[in-house]
């Protein structure tokens, strides 16, 4: 079954079930400043769980575009390195506006899996929510799971929210066992571990609450059902492949990426990280570019810019020192025609822009690695594993480098990056400029990052590269 098929097939089950099939939505989020993009099937719905708005519907099915490149869910550094992950994603899920609960919600799941797309249940794995007693009899009692198999996690895997603030609830996931071989090799491996052996495919939330600024929260008006499923994580799992870059949602675009670098994926692996983040992130800056996001230096725009300046580096290591982002950017119109017909629409605009964006950054990158390695250089000399603030803020503000890529760069030397340095650095530059505009922009953009608890704060300001008009009055 392709990629288009799979969805298909989802939506035919749920319509079925009289779930109201709607489209997705932007990547930009209509009118929710406290979300930077859509990042799960349920952001459109949002003002619905809430109470606030009524539909002609109380069941809907969606294949959503989603987004994990900062805030609360934010996936950008795992790209590449995991089977599992992409910035871009397409989100599958059926919802229930009070309508059913946990019973159908589970059942529906289950039977799509199993009979629908010929799951085996042998592989399968359930978690609930540590004290969910509800739902840990339903996969027991009434679709036969052996309790052995469901697994208890706590808040981290198993309570679902969008950010900080808005609906939320325990959730139930269904996961597969990839096998041994797929994993981390710890004796200790288990439903719950980051590695990719029990791969998460669908996670079912059961909305019930709404989480103010100050942390509490209130029921919703009626519990609700969220789910969301990986488009292309099933896709790998049916197809029987290894990564979800094995798909056919992808192999295109790694077919186009071989041809222009001579590489071959699967012979080692900084070619294999190289191919997929420059796949995931031709998809990503697609869709985005489709959605009205163009290249800038804050809020959304400097996210789409460092996702392709990150892309573009990778195409570093494997040999891509011309413009090529903009040929890999190509198959993705072809793949998802079906499905987003609008974005093949745009293919010469998405196209331009990526060009455009490519030009400018290669004009600056090979004098920001040059200076980057001469650093690496000198630590060694001097037994250092920091990389000083200075150089991070040198590379950020004068050759247009994402603290990402910085990160990136050492992330196998074992090196830390001295970010309070580069802290100062910038501090001392916003003294310097008698620009007051620039900089109020940059603390709000500062403040879209830091919603994020378990993350420090990234910086998603300007950089000199076109800001100079900004910062040298
Ligand atoms: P993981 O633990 O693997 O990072 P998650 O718990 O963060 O996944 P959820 O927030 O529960 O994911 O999202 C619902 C579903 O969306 C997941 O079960 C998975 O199938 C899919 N999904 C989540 N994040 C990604 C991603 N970055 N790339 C592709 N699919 C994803
Ligand atoms: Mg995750
Ligand atoms: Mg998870
Ligand atoms: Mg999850």
């Amino acid at each position: 079954m392709t990629g288009n098929e799979i969805r298909k097939k989802f939506f035919d089950y749920f319509a079925q079930k009289n779930h109201q099939i709607v489209r997705s939505s932007s990547l930009v989020p209509q009118d929710d400043p406290t979300l930077l993009f859509t990042n799960a099937g349920m952001v459109q719905f949002k003002r619905v769980f809430l109470g606030e708005e009524k539909r002609a519907y109380n069941r809907a099915a969606t294949s959503q575009k989603c987004l994990r490149a900062g805030g609360k869910h934010n996936d950008l550094e795992n790209v590449g390195y995991t089977a599992r992950h992409h910035t871009f994603f397409e989100m599958l899920g059926n919802f229930s506006f009070g309508d059913y609960f946990k019973k159908e919600a589970i059942g529906y799941a289950w039977e799509l899996l199993v009979d629908g797309l010929g799951l085996a249940p042998k592989d399968l794995w359930i978690t609930v929510y540590l004290d969910d007693e509800e739902a840990f009899e339903i996969w027991r009692d009434h679709i036969g799971v052996d309790p052995e198999r469901i697994v208890r996690l706590g808040e981290k895997d198993n309570f679902w929210s969008m950010g900080e603030t808005g609906p939320c609830g325990p959730c139930s996931e269904i996961l597969i066992d990839r096998g041994a071989a797929a994993g981390c090799g710890s004796p200790d491996c288990m439903p719950g571990c980051e590695c990719d052996r029990y791969l998460e495919i669908w996670n079912l939330v059961f909305m019930q609450y709404n989480r103010s600024e100050d942390g509490q929260m209130t029921p919703l008006p009626r519990p609700s059902i969220d789910t969301g499923m990986g488009l292309e994580r099933i896709a790998s799992i049916i197809q029987d492949v290894p990564t979800n870059f094995d798909t056919d949602l992808f192999t295109p675009v790694i077919q186009v990426i071989e041809s222009l670098s001579g590489r071959q994926m699967g012979v080692d692996d900084p070619t294999d990280v190289a191919v997929k983040v420059i796949a995931d992130h031709s998809r990503a800056a697609a869709f985005l570019i489709g959605d009205g996001v163009l290249p800038s230096n804050e809020g959304r725009g400097y996210v789409l810019r460092r996702i392709m300046r990150r892309a573009i580096r990778y195409g570093r290591n494997i040999g891509l020192t011309e413009p090529f982002l903009h040929k890999t950017v190509e198959p993705v119109f072809e793949i998802m025609k079906e499905a987003y017909p609008e974005l093949f629409e745009d293919r010469v605009f998405i196209t331009n822009v990526v060009k455009n964006e490519e030009v400018r950054f290669l004009e600056t990158l090979d004098h920001g690695l040059k200076l980057l390695a001469e650093t690496m250089e000198q630590m060694q000399r001097e037994n250092s594993t920091v990389v000083p603030g200075e150089v991070i803020f040198k590379l950020y503000d004068t050759f247009g480098f994402p603290v990402d890529i910085v990160r990136d760069v050492v992330r196998d030397k074992g090196l830390d990056l001295d970010m309070d340095g580069f802290d100062k650095a910038m501090a001392q530059r916003r003294e310097q400029s008698r620009s007051v505009t620039a900089f109020s922009s940059i603390s709000e953009a500062y403040r879209n990052f830091s919603a994020s608890t378990d993350q420090r704060p990234e910086f998603v300001g300007y950089d000199r590269l076109s800001c100079d008009s900004a910062l040298m009055l």
